[in-house]
């Protein structure tokens, strides 16, 4: 039987996948995702029906659409097993209980939101806000703070308990992780502004950690906004490394080749030394500082997800070892 169920489960998630994939395509474009029937992006064929099964399809078709041959994103292979996995995921975390579908759900919703943010910087109020609805409402049958409570007996008096207790408990600190979480961000987007004078970050990032908090409760929303923070400023920053590196092994490479071997200070072709194209590279890295828009919900989608399911034994973790 297990085995039976675990595939079923996995093919579900396929199929799930699939849709998502509809949704990160359509969405921000802001079209339907129940009609028209799915079409290729290029040349706009109908894809039949026994062209749409999850995964095989892509395979059979080896990437590409049937009659104009332009390749089909493998994003569509990638979110189809990334959502199988999810699902199995949860169901081997968890088991069949509601905090699994809990975890299933958010999962879903944040895979659907980094992908879009990635693909197009948007995050669709069609995903944040009925996910920030469902977040609050499954506060009112799994705790939010399960697995603290699991860890930390102490952490619930007896008290909380009772049935009615713990439902208040856990809707207040669903509501106060979105709050947390949507003014964090929204000061952060202000700061960003002020001193950047572009918008680096804007509502869609507001309303997805609103999401976040109401699904994860304000200790995991403050934990999940810490570590994006500390990976997306880690990879901006190689980022711009990665930037001064390329400008500057290219003006270098332009400056011995333009440089014959004889007589190096006549030749007026040649004027850069080695500090100024150091200090190019340095200019151009800090224009990519400047006009690089990090897909912000990259990071906080990926890091709630790993918070939902580690920041617990994490932070545990942490306190043990101060
Ligand atoms: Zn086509």
């Amino acid at each position: 039987m297990e085995p039976f169920l675990k595939a079923a489960i996995f093919a579900l998630g396929l199929c799930f996948g699939s849709f998502l994939n509809v949704c990160i395509y359509r969405l921000p474009r802001e079209k339907s995702v129940v009609t028209p029937r799915s079409a290729c992006p290029h040349c706009g064929d109908p894809i039949p029906l026994y062209h749409n099964l999850p995964v095989l399809s892509w395979l059979i078709l080896r990437g590409k659409c049937r009659s104009c041959k332009q390749p089909i994103s493998p994003r569509y292979l990638v979110i189809e097993l990334l959502t199988g996995l999810l699902f199995l995921g949860c169901y081997a975390h968890f088991g069949l209980t509601l905090a699994a579908l809990k975890c299933a759900v958010l999962g879903y919703l944040l895979l659907g939101l980094v992908f879009t943010d990635a693909e197009t910087k948007l995050l669709p109020d069609a995903m944040t806000l009925p996910g920030l609805v469902l977040g609050i409402g499954f506060s009112l049958v799994v705790p939010v703070n399960d697995l603290a409570s699991r860890i930390m007996p102490g952490l619930v008096s007896p008290a909380m308990r009772s049935e009615i207790s713990w439902r208040i408990w856990s809707l207040s600190d669903s509501l106060l992780g979105a709050a947390v979480g949507a003014s964090f961000l929204y000061g952060a987007a202000a700061i960003y502004l002020r001193a950047r004078g572009v918008e680096g970050m804007g509502f869609g990032d507001v309303k997805l950690m609103a999401l976040i908090g109401a699904f994860l409760g304000t200790k995991l929303t403050v934990f999940t906004i810490f570590a994006a923070s500390l990976t997306g400023s880690l990879f901006g920053l190689s980022t711009v490394l990665a930037v001064w590196i390329k400008r500057f092994r290219r003006i270098e490479a332009r400056r011995t080749s333009s440089s014959p071997s004889s007589g190096i200070s006549s030749n007026p072709s040649s004027p850069i030394s080695t500090s100024d194209a150091r200090r190019r590279a340095w200019h151009s890295a800090r224009l990519a500082l400047r006009y690089y828009e990090m897909p912000f919900g990259v990071f906080l989608g990926g890091m709630a997800l790993l918070s939902f399911f580690f920041g617990n034994r994490l932070l545990h973790w942490y306190w043990r070892a101060l």
